[in-house]
């Protein structure tokens, strides 16, 4: 199967790995497109395994978020811009819009988004939306 963060790669050699092992990710930009495609699979172990623990959804949340994310059709990730993210930094921002339907209709959610590390590995911190 195609990788839902990218097209032109094949799952198992894409978000697959990040989805296996959060270990494995290198940088906030792979993580970002492995959190996109847990979204499109509705992964919701791997979504939150990828929260920072501050600001992680509480489990109500989470079953929004996995009802949600169940009636959109997700149609594409754009990654427009990282910042920092390399291996021996700790923080690292993506700017990115994801493309759905929702009843109907498109939409899109246009974010910076800021990246720690936690237990070793990177995770979302929180993001900003942008007009
Ligand atoms: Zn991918």
């Amino acid at each position: 199967m195609q990788c839902p963060c990218n097209p032109e790669n094949l799952y198992e050699s894409c978000c697959q790995k990040a989805h296996n092992n959060i270990n494995t990710v290198n940088t906030p930009e792979e993580l970002m497109r492995s959190r996109y495609s847990a979204f499109v699979l509705a992964n919701m172990d791997y979504l939150q395994k990828s929260h920072h623990s501050s600001t992680r959804p509480n489990k109500r949340e989470k079953r929004e978020i996995e009802a949600w994310t169940k009636t959109v059709n997700w149609l594409k990730l754009e990654v427009l811009k990282t910042t920092m993210g390399k291996i021996s930094d700790t923080a690292g921002t993506v700017e990115f819009k994801a493309f759905y339907i929702e009843n109907g209709k498109m939409a899109v959610i246009h974010e910076n988004s800021n990246f720690t590390r936690e237990n070793g590995h990177w995770v979302y911190v929180n993001g900003k939306h942008k007009a």
